[in-house]
């Protein structure tokens, strides 16, 4: 499971396949992360250099972050997609297309401008989210995408 968690200037990724339940999280700052609640993060409890910390100190990768540099992320499901927007202008995408088998994310990209600051990312688990809540499949035609699936691979 692959859930994006958004506050002000900060994104917080949780991949559960890789979650060992260490707790860490949970004792480092239980107002945010609390497996009795869903859900189970919720990022507007506390202060972003606590929660920041927190993330830091998961032994799994189950819980990375980065900050959002003013850049906007939403999922535009009538173009089959996630975008990202500095203000107005779109500086990146992930594409997806609806099939039998599930949705093929298809490709990421971002303006090499803004390369290095996790957008690809943040769009990437705006689309993984939105296909695992719905219940479909993902084949991750996308090199990236296909990366980011892999057991042992974080970026
Ligand atoms: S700190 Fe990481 S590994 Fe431990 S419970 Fe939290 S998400 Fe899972």
């Amino acid at each position: 499971m692959h859930r994006l968690y958004e506050k002000e200037d900060l994104s917080v990724f949780w991949d559960s396949d890789k979650c060992f339940h260490s707790r860490k999280c949970v004792t480092g700052c239980p107002e945010v992360f609390d497996f009795q609640r869903s859900p189970w993060v919720d990022l507007s409890r506390g202060e972003m250099v606590a929660i920041w910390q927190t993330v830091s100190a998961c032994p799994s990768g189950a819980l990375t972050c980065c900050y959002n540099h003013g850049i906007s992320i939403a999922f535009d499901e009538a173009r089959r997609r996630s975008v990202a927007q500095d203000g107005e202008k779109e500086i990146g995408y992930c594409l997806y297309r609806e099939t039998p088998q599930g949705w093929s994310i298809d490709s990421t990209r971002v303006d090499a401008a803004y390369g290095g600051k996790g957008i690809a990312k943040r769009l990437a688990y705006k689309v993984l989210e939105e296909a695992e809540k719905r219940g479909q499949a993902v084949i991750p035609v996308c090199s990236y995408v296909a990366k980011l699936l892999r057991p042992s691979e974080e970026s």
